[in-house]
């Protein structure tokens, strides 16, 4: 009879893409997938650090382990995802021997990319496809693990990202999310370079596509180029998400996000004059080290002033491993609380508008 698996995958996109390549390989060695984790007979945790929540998470699993084990002593645990890290950069987060340690009901952990891109997928929706077109991040931003996690920006081939979404459409999808860190960087390590307002082009002159989203985008990367192929391209989602994370340059520096918040605005008012219709969601981070009240107030005018049409607000947590841990976390949680609470009701008061 053949083994079962089941993967629990924590935070983002990039982690569900993973997943579905790790369901690939594991279908093609035989496993069929288990309907809940107290069937299976080998369980992988895709593991996410970005916010605390999300990792304790994987911490917080060792209860279950434990009674899993106790009614299968053969299962096997494997982690992986961003709290293990790429091969090359793991140590410099946390050491394997730590991370074993740390977890020790884990059978293995699993770098990310083990099961690497050339693996067919396993989907669950065939209508919806993830598509990952790089990984990695050069950007630095100094609350975010994800350049120690997932390492440099690497961008694949724009010939095996289109062969991929061709298969994808001859197997009914209609709509494909083009995934990365920072999509609008992508193929700048690429021999010759291309810029993802040609990989755009490409995709979208796939006939059978009805719809193209990508996430994320850094503003600083968001160039006029690609403004007017999304303004030009009907199939590209009218919906754009790139953070603007604060609303004060001070905070935005000591993030090193690498741009202003005029800059922001002068983007935001150029893509809502050339691409008619759009919508424009953000992330936001609250209580960053030494954000003051009248810094934080700066990002509740740039919220009425901009007025977003979707957002995403975290409260600050301090991300083992980047700059950022090493400054004082010196805004209380009470605090923090009280400004995402303010933020999210402004938010929602705009939306009802
Ligand atoms: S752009 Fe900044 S926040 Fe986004 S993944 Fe890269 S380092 Fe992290």
């Amino acid at each position: 009879m053949n083994q079962k698996y089941f993967i629990l995958t924590y935070g983002c996109q990039m982690n569900k893409a993973d997943s579905e390549r790790i369901a690939g390989k594991l279908e093609s060695d035989g496993f069929v997938k288990a309907k809940n984790s107290g069937e299976a007979d080998f369980i992988v945790l895709n593991s996410c650090v970005v916010r605390q929540a999300a990792e304790d998470s994987v911490f917080g699993f060792a209860k279950k382990a434990q009674a899993l084990r106790e009614i299968k002593p053969d299962i096997k645990i494997v982690v992986t995802g961003c709290l293990v890290g790429v091969e090359s950069d793991r140590p410099k987060r946390i050491s394997l021997p730590q991370l074993r340690k740390k977890l020790p009901w884990v059978n293995d952990f699993w770098p990310i990319g083990k099961v690497g891109l050339e693996v067919s997928p396993k989907r669950e929706a065939k209508k919806n496809a993830l598509v990952p077109i790089s990984s990695g991040c050069n950007n630095f931003c100094t609350y975010c693990v994800v350049p120690y996690t997932r390492g440099q920006e690497k961008s694949r081939c724009p010939e095996e990202i289109i062969c991929e979404i061709e298969t994808l459409v001859k197997n009914g999808a209609e709509e494909v999310l083009l995934l990365g860190q920072n999509v609008n960087s992508y193929g700048k390590d690429l021999k010759p370079p291309k810029s993802f307002a040609e990989l755009l082009e490409a995709v979208h002159s796939i006939g059978k596509i009805k719809k193209i989203k990508f996430l994320t985008a850094h503003p600083k990367d968001m160039s006029d180029k690609l403004i007017k192929t999304i303004a030009e391209l009907p199939k590209i989602d009218r919906y754009l998400h790139f953070p603007i994370q604060s609303g004060d340059d001070e905070i935005l520096r000591k993030m090193n996000r690498g741009y202003t918040v005029k800059d922001y605005q002068k983007l935001v008012e150029k893509i809502r004059t050339r691409i008619p219709g759009v919508e424009i969601g953000t992330d936001l981070i609250v209580g960053f080290p030494g954000e003051t009240r009248e810094q934080f107030e700066n990002t509740v005018k740039v919220i009425k002033e901009i007025k977003f049409d979707n957002a995403f607000i975290a409260m600050y947590s301090p991300r083992q491993g980047t700059p950022a841990a090493n400054f004082a976390d010196d805004v209380p949680q009470t605090e923090k609380r009280r400004r995402h609470k303010i933020l999210l009701e402004l938010l929602r008061k705009q939306k009802l508008k």
